[in-house]
């Protein structure tokens, strides 16, 4: 039997989380406390535990309990973040999106639900950086088919993230380097950016 759609972005987001929490570490060392992978990890390894649980819902049910289980597991600042973003989109997502403007209407809860915890804005070297043009580029239906806008969802992701480098931060600890924050990749970006691109691998295989 193929996988719900629920189970394989689960698997997938996990799966992406896991093989790079290395890296989500080397780039929180250069700008926060070094964290970053070890917080996402042990967030999405709860979620994992959930799996078969959480496979078993409606999508909008899931993203509501992985959310929870993000706040509850991470002592970071990205696990009430991220945990925000999951439960807003999953409370505002229909049982069955019919359309991709009613999941962008979700995900645009969620991206609130994130800059009203964060108090921040895109432009502070965030993950907003990459969440607010994602959003962007889906609310911006042009009509294209699900290939063209998948497409414009991992660029959007890709140039968010890029978009960090020369930002200096003014929101989370790596605000307290002031200028010196200038020049690194934001991990949450990073780990922001992960999460887009599993979840276009996914619908991309599913079409
Ligand atoms: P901590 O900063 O508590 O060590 P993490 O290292 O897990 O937590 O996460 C850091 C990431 O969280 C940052 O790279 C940034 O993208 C994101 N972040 C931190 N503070 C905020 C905020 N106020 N608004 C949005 N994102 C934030
Ligand atoms: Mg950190």
């Amino acid at each position: 039997m193929t996988q719900t759609l629920c189970a394989a972005l689960i698997n997938r987001a996990v799966a992406a989380i896991t093989e790079h929490a290395t890296e989500l570490t080397e780039l929180d060392q250069a700008i926060g406390d070094g964290d970053h992978g070890i917080n996402m990890a042990r967030g999405f390894g709860a979620i994992a535990e959930q799996g078969e649980a959480l496979a078993a819902l409606p999508l909008n049910q899931a993203l509501q309990k992985a959310g929870m289980a993000l706040v509850m597991k991470v002592g970071g600042a990205s696990g009430p973040l991220y945990g925000s973003l999951l439960m807003s989109m999953g409370k505002a997502l229909p049982e069955a999106p019919a359309s991709l403007a009613g999941v962008a209407a979700a995900v645009a809860e969620g991206v609130a639900a994130v800059q009203k915890r964060g108090k921040s804005a895109p432009g502070e070297k965030t993950m907003l950086e990459v969440l607010v043009p994602v959003l962007q580029a889906m609310q911006a239906d042009d009509g294209s088919d699900l290939p063209a806008t998948l497409a414009r969802l991992r660029a959007a992701a890709d140039e968010g993230l890029e978009s960090t480098r020369p930002m200096q931060a003014t929101k989370g600890r790596a605000s307290y380097l002031g200028e010196r924050s200038v020049g690194h990749l934001d991990p949450g970006a990073r780990s922001s950016a992960l999460l887009v691109h599993a979840t276009a691998d996914v619908l991309e295989e599913r079409l």
